[in-house]
């Protein structure tokens, strides 16, 4: 792959060192084929996916044509989903931190609309949002879009998918008519191409490929007997001893048998499913997050707009009906040029669902032997983390660093012995070494946090 540095683009200096301190020492393809005609401020359309490097490429635009000092809307960015728009403002977040006083907002549904209206009242300079919560907000008159310089439209197909269209369509109205327009959207059904046909000006199209193209995820098929199925998983799982791993089934109830198996043979696995509430996917990822759970099975729609840094091992129980599908599965390993796995078990009923998925990836399928795969010694599978959930959070005013000061002070602990710490709006969410758990929980449960007592306990499988 090519490889082109930040430092050939007309980026403040500040945004270039920071870039460096983040460890993004070349473009990827996205932002390399994107990030000039962006910085020149057109219009663009790009088809590229979660994983490619997108929510930079369009990060570092709004940041050059930001204007710190005045706190009105500058940038907004429409997302599909709750969990993309916090992942979208935690990236912009990240690349602004070397700009003082830059105030990203997440508008999404599900969180009470008071607290949203107090911060627009304060004053934002990027806001990133879903539709549906965006509209309430411009209707209620509580957002004021008239200073929008940039206005992304991120997964935009998702979006229509979802049936958002009149209220895409809403807020683009509400913005200026003189603004940079960035459209990025894995496909193009038709209604995205009326979309850019009528608000964008002249865009510049772009393609790239898909980062997990073959070359950088390693790829093997099984074939095993459907009543092997199961089994095979915790074979892989002994043999390759992964940190986190991500299990695909294609239904619900295969999930939950297998989390259940996985479960009974001393796996932290835990299922990812459609209708779960809300407050059960958050505290599920999280512990995925936090490298307390080591198995997510999970179904695709429960799966979209997941990003999990630092995924060792994707593992095809299913083999999925649709190629695309099976490309973006084994894409969630691999992040970002990094090396990924991925594992797929067939049974006999698949050859045709293998011969599609050839002809898509444009590359042979590379068979394995199940039994090259030997459970290496080192006996249960457990992850390294554990975590501690406390009924206290955004609503008692708990910051994390309340929290690690109770942690590293009064009970006794060093920091490198607590991982991330997740405040919620009822509860927070501490990462701690496995070894350490049952003593903090002890420790902690009589200490004060910021003057109070508050209930406490590990969370279990
Ligand atoms: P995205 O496609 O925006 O979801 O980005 C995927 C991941 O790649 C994110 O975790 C980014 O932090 C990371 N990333 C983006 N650009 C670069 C880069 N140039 N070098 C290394 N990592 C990057």
């Amino acid at each position: 792959m090519k490889k082109t540095a930040f430092s050939i683009l007309p980026l403040a200096e500040t945004l270039l060192t920071n870039l460096e301190s983040l460890g993004y020492e070349h473009m990827t393809a996205i932002q390399a084929e994107s990030l000039p005609a962006i910085l020149q401020g057109h219009d663009l359309i790009a088809q590229a996916k979660t994983g490619s490097g997108k929510t930079a490429a369009f990060g570092l635009g709004i940041l050059s044509a930001l204007n710190p000092r005045w706190f009105g809307v500058q940038a907004l960015v429409l997302c599909p989903t709750r969990e993309l728009a916090d992942q979208v403002a935690q990236e912009i977040r990240r690349l602004a931190r070397s700009i003082d006083n830059i105030k990203v907002l997440t508008l999404t549904g599900g969180t009470p609309m008071g607290p949203q209206i107090g911060s627009l009242e304060h004053g934002a300079h990027i806001v990133v949002g879903t539709p549906g919560r965006l509209q309430d907000h411009l209707f209620r008159q509580t957002l004021n879009l008239s200073g929008v310089k940039t206005l992304v439209l991120d997964e935009a197909d998702r979006m229509v998918d979802m049936g958002f269209i009149e209220e895409i369509v809403g807020i683009i109205r509400a913005c200026p008519k003189q603004r940079q327009t960035l459209l990025f959207s894995a496909t193009y059904p038709e209604d995205i191409r009326k979309i850019s046909a009528q608000f964008l000006k002249r865009p510049l199209e772009i393609k790239v490929e898909a980062l997990h193209k073959a070359d950088h995820i390693e790829q093997w098929f099984y074939k095993v007997k459907p009543e092997a199925r199961l089994e095979t998983v915790s074979h892989i799982l002994l043999h390759l001893r992964p940190t986190s791993a991500l299990a695909f089934c294609n239904t619900k109830e295969r999930c939950k048998e297998l989390v259940r198996d996985l479960q009974a043979r001393g796996f932290a696995a835990l299922a990812l499913y459609g209708d779960l509430e809300q407050r059960e996917r958050d505290q599920i990822l999280l512990r995925f997050a936090n490298k307390s759970v080591t198995v997510l099975v999970a179904t695709d729609v429960a799966a979209r707009g997941l990003d999990i840094k630092e995924l060792d091992l994707v593992i095809n129980v299913d083999v999925t009906h649709d190629p695309e599908i099976h490309i973006h599965r084994i894409g969630r390993t691999g992040r970002a040029n990094q090396h990924g796995l991925a594992f797929t078990l067939t049974t006999e009923g698949d050859a045709k669902r293998l011969i599609q998925i050839e002809n898509y990836q444009q590359a042979e399928l590379t068979w394995a032997n199940l039994s090259e795969l030997s459970a290496a010694p080192g006996g249960r599978l457990v992850p390294t983390m554990a975590t501690l959930e406390i009924a206290g959070g955004k609503r008692d005013k708990l910051r994390p660093g309340d929290i690690l000061g109770a942690l590293t002070g009064e009970a006794g602990f060093t920091g490198n012995q607590i991982g991330k710490i997740a405040i919620l709006e009822l509860a927070s969410f501490v990462a701690l070494e496995r070894t350490i758990a049952q003593a903090a929980l002890q420790r902690l449960s009589n200490c004060k946090i910021k003057g109070r007592q508050f209930k406490m306990r590990l969370l279990e499988d």
